[in-house]
């Protein structure tokens, strides 16, 4: 049972488990895990982050719809995680979701680790870095072909790189 219940510029979905269980069927879902895990102070963090950066990748806030560097960007590359530099998700599979945030419809396997998020009175299921575990957003089950998913970013929180042609 779904229950189609966007929260405006949220742009949110909330799921029941059933449907949170099927969601995360149709995505990779690797239990491999980096062999070079980031592990840093929450001092360190702010040391290297931006205070938006450090806000959204080490406090989980989300930055506003509309407004963040990739919810409309396009090209062709790799988008890294802006705290630790992994890999994340290929332009290959990003998509116009219309919601506000960049949105892909899968990320590079073993990259993202899923997090149960009861926050804000909603069933949610948050995506971090698996290198780091920084914040990037979560995953609703509204996206397309072939995963069904839809990973919503926090553009703050990934950094584009062209794909370099040699
Ligand atoms: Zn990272």
């Amino acid at each position: 049972m779904l229950f189609g219940n966007w929260q405006g510029a949220e742009c949110v979905y909330v799921m029941s488990s059933v449907v949170r269980k099927s969601t995360l069927k149709g995505i990779a879902m690797s239990a491999e895990q980096p062999d070079d895990i980031v592990e840093k102070t929450e001092e360190e963090w702010k040391e290297v982050l931006t205070p938006e950066q450090y806000y959204v990748l080490r406090q989980k806030g989300t930055e506003h719809a509309f407004t963040g560097e990739y919810w409309n960007h396009k090209g062709d590359g790799t988008y890294q995680c802006a705290a630790c530099g992994q890999v994340l998700f290929g332009s290959d599979t990003k998509y116009d979701s219309h919601c506000g945030w960049p949105s892909f419809y899968d990320a590079i396997p073993g990259t993202v680790k899923y997090y149960e998020d009861r926050t804000h009175g909603m069933l949610r299921t948050e995506v971090t870095c698996s290198r780091c575990d920084g914040h990037l957003g979560h995953i609703f089950p509204d996206g397309p072909r072939p995963t069904g998913t839809r990973f919503c970013i926090n553009s703050i929180s990934v950094k584009f790189v062209p794909e370099k042609l040699d």
